[in-house]
């Protein structure tokens, strides 16, 4: 299965933590590290602190849509991710986008991830990736790029 995943982080050395993420899922069994975007820089949006170093990798993986939740959850663990409160800052954060065409809806998990559309920062580094996608349920990801010009992004190579 083609899996999506977003990458932010705005604790500690954000631009290490993004980049040893896309390192680790390249590692974690079951999945294989199929493309990443380049890195973007982007001012808090409902969080607060510094400026947010975001990416979107492209997995390939063999785990269940829950399974790789709980991968990407280890990942953020692994980088002493606490949740003191709603939208914290954060050393790391990896949230599935996407699993395939999947639309899932559980209590611990949502598929497409429900906010997506919304974020510039999710959709400037998907569509490098992946220019066509669409989102299920919503339709093509470009076309929600107009929705979230008012967000400021900038791409760091
Ligand atoms: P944020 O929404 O800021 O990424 P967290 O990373 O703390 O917040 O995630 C909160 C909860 O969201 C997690 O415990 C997880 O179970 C749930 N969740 C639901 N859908 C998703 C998804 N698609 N990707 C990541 N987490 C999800
Ligand atoms: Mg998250």
């Amino acid at each position: 299965m083609i899996a999506l995943v977003g990458i932010g982080a705005n604790l500690g050395d954000a631009g290490a933590n993004v980049a040893d993420a896309l390192a680790r899922l390249e590692t974690q069994p079951g999945c294989r590290l199929v493309a990443s975007s380049s890195l973007w820089r982007t001012a808090p949006i409902d969080s607060s602190g510094d400026d947010y170093i975001n990416a979107v990798a492209l997995v390939d993986t063999t785990l269940e849509a829950h399974a790789l939740l709980a991968s990407l959850q280890a990942i953020e663990t692994a980088h002493g991710r606490e949740r003191p409160y709603r939208n914290a800052p954060r050393t790391l954060d990896l949230d599935l986008l996407l699993y395939g065409d999947q639309v899932i809806d559980t209590p611990g998990l949502s598929v497409p991830h429900p906010r997506m559309h919304e974020r510039a920062f999710v959709l400037a580094p998907l569509l490098e990736l992946a220019p066509d996608i669409a989102i299920p349920g919503r339709g093509r990801a470009a076309d929600f790029l107009a929705g979230v010009a008012d967000q400021a992004i900038v791409r760091l190579g």
